[in-house]
């Protein structure tokens, strides 16, 4: 009794790492959830997720963290991969201008396909590379605040940064939740409300008229 209890008590969501091939997408995912890393890319033959178990502010939560199978080389990949996801990891490298320009078509259709139900977070890659950086955090920033979404900075070498921005996406995740369930209840009691009217009105109809009423003075 008391696990299926605490498992209803845990909340689910999910995850997706969106960006440019070689940007570092599987390396922050295998650094986070394994503390591993490798100077090689990583190939990956199917779209698949990790999970991850966190528990903030003594609530427990549990992250499916997709990862793409390098279709993004190909621009294939569709809505089909991050569909109903809660949030999304759009990350660049700072090295390379390009893959931050990708990240904007990201935003673009994500905020399009789902609307503000998704948290958005843009993640600048690789800052072990900071001699070479070529997209100012200035930029990065201003942008990212522009569309509603977080900016943080990693190195999945260094491990530096990924613990934090996964904390602070699971926070933003569960505050939104924590809205939707306020609006919800908001509806609800409007509702309920709205029946009891309703009701009333039925109650204290107006009596049919009788025949005195129109011969009286
Ligand atoms: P993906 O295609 O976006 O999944 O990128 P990968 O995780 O496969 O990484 C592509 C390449 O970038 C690999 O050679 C990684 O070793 C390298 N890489 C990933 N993260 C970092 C980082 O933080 N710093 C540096 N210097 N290289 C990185
Ligand atoms: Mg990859």
């Amino acid at each position: 009794m008391a696990n299926i209890s605490s498992n209803t008590n845990s909340q689910n969501f999910k995850v997706v790492l969106l960006g440019e091939g070689c940007v570092g997408k599987t390396s922050l995912l295998l650094r986070y959830v394994e503390d591993k890393f490798n100077t090689k890319h990583i190939s990956t033959n199917q779209a698949s997720f990790l999970t991850k178990k966190l528990n903030i502010e003594g609530r427990r939560v549990n992250l499916s963290i997709w990862d793409t199978a390098g279709q993004e080389k190909f621009h294939a990949l569709g809505p089909i991969y991050y569909r109903s996801s809660n949030g999304a990891i759009l990350v660049y490298d700072i090295t390379d201008v390009d893959s931050f320009q990708r990240i904007k078509s990201w935003v673009k259709e994500l905020r399009k396909m789902l609307g503000t139900d998704v948290c958005l977070v843009i993640v600048g890659n690789k800052t072990d590379l900071e001699k070479d950086r070529n997209v100012s955090i200035e930029e990065a920033e201003e942008y990212a605040s522009k569309v509603g979404a977080s900016h943080f900075q990693t190195s999945a070498k260094q491990n530096e940064g990924i613990e934090d921005m996964f904390i602070s996406l699971t926070q933003k995740m569960l505050d939104r939740v924590t809205e939707q369930e306020q609006q919800n209840n908001t509806l609800n009691r409007q509702n309920s409300q709205r029946r009891n009217v309703l009701v009333v009105e039925d109650d204290e109809a107006p009596p049919l008229p009788t025949k005195h009423c129109c011969g009286t003075s």
